[in-house]
């Protein structure tokens, strides 16, 4: 890598789709963002906007067949505003990668060895891994030559304490299936606990912070001086809070009693359990904002699924405080945390006593940048901080192969 390779591209790959953004880590700018979604059906579409000497946002459909496919799509956008692929300027590639297991608790440069491992995972992570395995190979193809590094979700997580990280499950049993608490949206809940505390003035070894990310899929963490010490999503991202259409807690047995007396199969619950219920299952909608609109139109169903997902918040958020002892800051972030007031208002509702407030104001201010919405002066400070993994995923990547 030379001096003026400064470029970064980051890749998030999944299943059907690939999210992409090239940052300039000269001043963390964005030069192009963009995505391609529905690969492999006939209506695949790519999305590409150039952020960097002003070029209009491109829009095409018609089959994409596969990743590879994809990604010279992708590098064909990028080279047409002069960004392409091949330019020296381009210092690595980082790729979003989901489990990492309890090998990988840093950003890793993607040797062949490194590989093996992630694919060692994807029983674990049988969603995920196989998407993120293609999108590096596909990469690789592309530009042999340079570093590629994987940025796991499951790193920040992998400084919890045992006593959080085990199930209470037979512990030959969960060792030899490597059943654990892993956690996920680590990137997210690394970049929002150090953005607080930046926020807060204070350096992030100093503070204990909440994060709660709200988006489609949903999880909370407990961040004490920087290191996370427990997380909301277990085994898999299922585990924990109320998704856009994840149960998110289930008494486990409700598994076997559906394959018992219902017949299903242990695909079926799968997809119920991932698919079909949290929001969706409950009232037919995952999007908060027509949820809300529903509720203040009157509709019971609405009601009671924006209830049960503030009341499961709310537990966390309790549970939080006590294995913090001490809460410096509640952040709120991703697509529900950054923008539904009235979920901020009611998650933190009567809770005066853990010197926890929301001042109504400022929660109903709009605002990409990060905020306090508790009174002056609150012992408690709560945030919105907005998320930005890809720039975190960038600035891991960029300081490994500097
Ligand atoms: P994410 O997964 O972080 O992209 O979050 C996506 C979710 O954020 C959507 O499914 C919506 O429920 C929610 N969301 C996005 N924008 C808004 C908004 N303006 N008000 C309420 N919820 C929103």
């Amino acid at each position: 890598m030379t001096g003026t390779a400064t470029r970064v591209l980051v890749l998030n790959s999944g299943s059907s789709s690939v999210k992409y953004q090239l940052l300039d880590m000269r001043d963390s700018s964005r030069m192009a963002v963009g995505l391609v979604e529905r690969i492999g059906e006939a209506t695949s579409r790519l999305v590409h906007t150039p952020l960097a000497g002003g070029g209009e946002r491109r829009e095409r459909t018609g089959a994409i067949a596969d990743h590879s496919a994809a990604l010279k799509a992708v590098a064909d956008e990028l080279a047409r505003d002069g960004l392409g692929l091949d330019s020296p300027e381009l210092a690595a590639i980082g790729h979003r990668v989901v489990h990492g297991g309890l090998r990988f608790t840093e950003p890793t440069v993607i040797t062949d060895e490194v590989m093996a491992e992630i694919e060692r995972l994807v029983p674990v992570a049988p969603l995920h891994n196989p998407a993120n395995i293609t999108g590096i190979r596909t990469a690789q193809a592309l530009r042999p030559d340079l570093p590629q590094v994987a940025v796991f979700d499951t790193a920040f997580h992998t400084t919890m304490p045992e006593s959080a990280a085990r199930y209470a499950i037979d512990v030959e049993t969960a060792d030899a299936h490597r059943i654990r608490r892993y956690g996920f949206h680590g990137t997210s809940h690394a970049y929002v606990s150090r953005a607080t505390a930046a926020l807060l003035g204070r350096d992030p070894s100093e503070v204990n912070v909440i994060v709660l990310h709200l988006g489609n899929g949903a999880s909370a963490s407990a961040v004490a001086g920087g290191r996370c010490v427990d997380t909301s999503m277990g085994l898999t991202p299922l585990e924990g809070l109320v998704m856009g259409t994840r149960s998110g807690d289930v008494d486990p047995a409700v598994t076997f009693h559906l394959m018992r007396v219902a017949g299903m199969s242990a695909d079926e619950i799968d997809v119920l359990l991932n698919k079909k219920s949290g929001l969706v299952g409950l009232c037919g909608d995952n999007d908060m904002r027509e949820i809300r609109r529903r509720v203040d139109a009157g509709d019971e169903r609405a009601k009671l699924a924006f209830d049960i997902y503030v009341h499961r918040l709310r537990k966390y958020i309790g549970a939080y405080y006590a294995v913090l002892g001490r809460v410096d800051a509640v952040a709120f972030t991703a697509g529900v945390g950054e923008n539904a007031a009235p979920v901020r208002e009611a998650a933190i509702a009567g809770l005066e006593q853990l010197g926890l407030a929301v001042d109504a104001g400022l929660n109903a201010v709009r605002s990409d940048e990060a905020r306090l919405i508790s009174p002056q002066g609150a012992r408690v400070a709560v945030a919105v901080v907005p998320t930005d993994e890809e720039l975190e995923i960038a600035r891991q990547t960029f300081e490994l192969v500097q």
